[in-house]
Order: structure tokens, then C-alpha cells, then sequence
């Protein structure tokens, strides 16, 4: 059974997703592409896309419930990695169950996990 992020992708529009501007800056050692955020803050830039109405990431390649990819995965901020799938690794996640939620789609459950077999980390797109 796929991971459950491979099919959802809701985390990625629901969210502004916001994170300290040196990540953008490879002289510090912050992977993301800077062409792919706008400033925010004073001290903080966001994903472009995620700070509309409406957000959606500008690195998402998905059809939200069906397929789900983050084109800079490798790239993503931490405000990215920081979010856990709900019962991933046995705990819950309101942020996910939130973006679910708000796509039409119903949380996870543990049951989302039975056959996955050993726990991946650091999974798509969340
Ligand atoms: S973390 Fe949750 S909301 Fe985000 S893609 Fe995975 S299952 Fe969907
Ligand atoms: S995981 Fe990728 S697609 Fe999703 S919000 Fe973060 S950068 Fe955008």
C-alpha cells in the first residue's frame, strides 16, 4: 500500500507555509529555492502560492485525494518537514487532520498504516 501523502497533498493547500528567510540562502546552508517563495515578514519568507485565499503551493504537483507530489521535496522548508502524517508514527496530527478535513477528505486513521509495514519517515509532501 502507497503512503498516504502520495494520494492527499491537502497540507500543502490549506496552509501558509512560512519559515525564516535563511532557508532560502544556500551560503547558509538553506536548501530552498528562492525563486519559489515571496517575503513575508520581516524576517521570514512563505512558499509563493500558500499565503493566498485559496493557498496552494507553487511546488505542489497534485490532484488533491488522487495524487500527490512535492517537486522540491529534497528542497523543502521545515515548516514542511515539521508536519506528520496523523498515526504515522503513533501519534496524532490536528494539522493534518485539519487540511484533510478541509479537502472533503477524512482523517487518518491507524488503519491508513496497516500494510505499510515499517514506518517511512520524512514522507511526500507533508
Ligand atoms: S501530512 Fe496529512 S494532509 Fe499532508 S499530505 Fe500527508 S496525509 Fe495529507
Ligand atoms: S511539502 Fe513541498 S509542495 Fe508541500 S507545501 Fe512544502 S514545499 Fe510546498
Amino acid at each position: 500500500m502507497p503512503h498516504p501523502c502520495l494520494s492527499c497533498g491537502a497540507c500543502c493547500a490549506h496552509f501558509r507555509v512560512s519559515f525564516h528567510w535563511s532557508e532560502t540562502d544556500p551560503a547558509l546552508g538553506g536548501p530552498v529555492p528562492v525563486a519559489l517563495t515571496e517575503p513575508l515578514r520581516t524576517h521570514e519568507r512563505a512558499m509563493r502560492g500558500t499565503s493566498q485565499a485559496r493557498p496552494r503551493c507553487i511546488a505542489l504537483d497534485a490532484q488533491i485525494g488522487r495524487y500527490s507530489r512535492c517537486t522540491i521535496h529534497p528542497q523543502r522548508p521545515s515548516a514542511c518537514r515539521d508536519v506528520e502524517a496523523a498515526w504515522e508514527s503513533g501519534r496524532p496530527s490536528p494539522q493534518c487532520d485539519r487540511a484533510r478535513v478541509a479537502h472533503g477528505l477524512p482523517p487518518l486513521t491507524m488503519d491508513a498504516w496497516a500494510g505499510i509495514g515499517q514506518v517511512q519517515g520524512d514522507p511526500l509532501p507533508a
